[in-house]
């Protein structure tokens, strides 16, 4: 499993992997693997966990703080305190549910440096105004130079402008990925983003979208799938990744389908 994971992130960056196992989808965890003893979503303990059973990639989400701090959360607010216009202070000083604090984006990418065989998924949030995002890519940007993870991590965001920015501001060959659902996989080239990442709702009313990106060179990953009959449906219509909140489950199904074959 690590070895075939190694091969997997390092076909990867060299824009591989769809070529070497087109017909298995990759497993992405949901805000970290926090199913699970000891960790909670967004944690820096769920990033080990999704590394420990062997995921691909580990989802999380970032937020620029009223006094340009990057937190890793994923909702706009925690405790009554809404982390766009509060200080660092007030958001790090919030307790998680298994007890660790508010991670910051800077001991994330820290944490992840020890975890060489784990690709990053960070979604940019959508914040109050462009401005404010183009602060937060800004600052994404530079941590991941600073820890040497620039060939580490896709991006993904539900905010159109977020989208078009770091299509155009990513290093090249960095992944870009849309989650919306609003734009066709032509608009998706047009920008020059990576693929769709797109809800099950969504393709389920679009399955023509699997065939159509792979056609135009994209991605297609499918959020967040949680149901094995809903995992099964991804893997048969060729999605290149899955992201959930149940990666063991997702990993032995895929392992009883490579054994079946
Ligand atoms: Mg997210």
């Amino acid at each position: 499993m690590k070895f075939i994971r190694l091969l997997n992130t390092a076909l990867f960056g060299l824009g591989l992997c769809s070529l070497a196992f087109a017909a298995e989808p990759l497993v992405v965890a949901h805000r970290g693997y926090w199913k699970t003893d000891g960790s909670a979503q967004n944690s820096l303990r769920a990033i080990v966990k999704a590394d420990s059973v062997g995921c691909f990639g580990s989802e999380f989400d970032v937020w620029i703080t009223g006094d340009d701090s990057l937190v890793v959360n994923h909702d706009s607010s925690i405790n009554d305190i809404v982390i766009e216009t509060a200080t660092a202070r007030e958001v790090l000083s919030q307790k998680l549910e298994n007890g660790e604090y508010v991670p910051t984006l800077d001991a994330y990418f820290r944490q992840a440096r020890n975890l060489p065989g784990l690709r990053l998924i960070c979604e940019l949030k959508p914040h109050v105004s462009n401005e404010r995002e183009a602060k937060a890519i800004k600052g994404i940007l530079e941590l991941a130079h600073k820890y040497q993870l620039e060939d580490r991590i896709d991006y993904i965001t539900f905010s159109r402008n977020g989208f078009v920015q770091l299509c155009k501001e990513v290093p090249e060959g960095t992944p870009v990925y849309y989650l919306t659902g609003d734009f066709i996989p032509e608009q998706i080239k047009f920008y020059k983003g990576s693929g769709i990442d797109y809800s099950l709702w969504t393709m389920r009313r679009h399955p023509e979208w699997f065939d159509e990106c792979h056609k135009l060179g994209l991605k297609v990953n499918v959020w967040t799938v949680n149901d094995p009959a809903d995992m099964q449906w991804c893997i048969d219509h060729g999605a290149d990744f899955i992201t959930t909140n149940e990666p063991e489950v997702l990993q032995n199904l895929l392992k009883t389908a490579s054994e079946i074959k």
